[in-house]
């Protein structure tokens, strides 16, 4: 991958021991890598002037080759409660993404992107529509949480975090650029620095198998969640193409061993779609694909997309829908709809954002 534009790299791309390595070969002391892990990570600083126990020297020298975030917020949409806000970076490849802060009573989460657009188009999303263009690369995958940590911290006690839980659920899909999701994770919970547990990221993949089974041997207590959103293979060859490569029963087997391997619980994401996937016949359907894992069903009703011929069903619907499931003894949770009023599903600003550019890649 080509460096950032003006040649300066990315230090949150760094791990602690490359900066100590880089702090070694500057012949400055070992325990500014930690000072500066801390300014970057404890104290959220956005400006190297702002680490006033390093020498001026070499805070000059840390801007001269660094930037502290490759990303410029160029539109924000917050909702109409406030509790959701949407915004869209710039990258300095002039390339755009998304990421959203979801405000809770007790929670502060960021849902992140992982890859300019994607490559699966799922027939649903308005992500899959603007296509793909590349892999984010990990100080872009930090700097999405490092922006609104920044700008919760003057907002919550000094004891509390900024950000509680970090989703990797924004545009793009995760396992397709492993090593980089991966690694921003591992830096974000690093204790050293930010330290946000491992048990508060979710990675939600559509079912990329090699993923799934590789996430297994990590040893890191993550969430894992894995788009179904149908519960048959002729359905889901439909709704979500990946499928054809991983069909549902090579799906279910790797999804089973991460159980076992790990013994952590799978949550599984379900999209309503109006007279597509919503039918008491595809409740049982599911309920009998999954029936006696570890797991929990999430449901939630589609977010309208502009030009996609699909929409979220009626409310009794999607409630028939949860109560069958229920009744057959899986454990669900049916989620509200945030932020439909800024675009909050996945892309959508990203793709209006394309259409005004009249960018050729957007798929009509
Ligand atoms: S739903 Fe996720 S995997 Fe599917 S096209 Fe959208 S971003 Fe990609």
């Amino acid at each position: 991958m080509k460096p950032p534009a003006d040649g300066r790299r990315i230090l949150p791309e760094f791990t602690y021991e490359q900066l100590e390595k880089l702090f070694a070969e500057w012949g400055e002391p070992s325990y500014r890598a930690k000072q500066v892990w801390e300014w970057v990570y404890k104290h959220l600083a956005d400006d190297f002037q702002a680490m006033t126990n390093l020498p001026k020297a070499l805070r000059q020298r840390l801007g001269g080759e660094f930037i502290l975030s490759p990303l410029e917020p160029v539109e924000e949409l917050v909702s109409e409660d406030g509790s959701t806000r949407k915004v869209l970076f710039r990258l300095q490849d002039g390339e755009t993404i998304e990421s959203v802060l979801m405000l809770y009573p007790k929670r502060r989460t960021v849902c992140i992107s992982t890859q300019v657009g994607c490559p699966i188009g799922c027939a649903f999303c308005a992500t899959g529509k603007s296509g793909f263009k590349r892999n984010l690369r990990a100080g872009e995958i930090i700097a999405q949480v490092l922006h609104f940590a920044r700008e919760m911290k003057p907002q919550v006690n000094r004891d509390e975090k900024p950000i509680t839980n970090v989703v990797v659920m924004g545009m793009g899909e995760p396992f397709l650029n492993y090593d980089a999701t991966l690694h921003a994770i591992r830096t974000l919970n690093d204790h050293r620095g930010f330290n946000l547990g491992a048990r508060r990221f979710t990675i939600s993949t559509v079912g990329i198998v090699p993923g799934i089974r590789r996430l297994a041997k990590e040893g890191l207590q993550v969430e894992l969640a894995v788009s179904l959103h149908a519960p048959n293979d002729e359905l889901r060859d439909r709704l979500v193409p990946i499928n054809k490569g991983y069909p549902l029963k090579r799906l279910m087997v790797a999804c089973r061993e991460y159980i076992e391997q790990t013994n952590r619980r799978i949550t599984f994401e379900y999209v309503l779609i109006d007279r597509v996937n919503d039918s008491i016949r595809h409740a049982r359907e599911l309920a009998a694909l999954i029936g006696g894992m570890l797991c929990h069903v999430n449901l939630i009703a589609m977010n309208p997309v502009p030009g996609v011929p699909y929409g979220p069903p009626p409310r009794r619907r999607v409630l028939a829908f949860e109560e069958e499931l229920r009744r057959l003894g899986i454990s669900v949770t049916l989620r509200a709809g945030r932020g439909v009023d800024i675009q909050a599903g996945c892309g959508q600003l990203r793709l209006r954002e394309l259409s005004k550019r009249g960018a050729a890649d957007v798929k009509a």
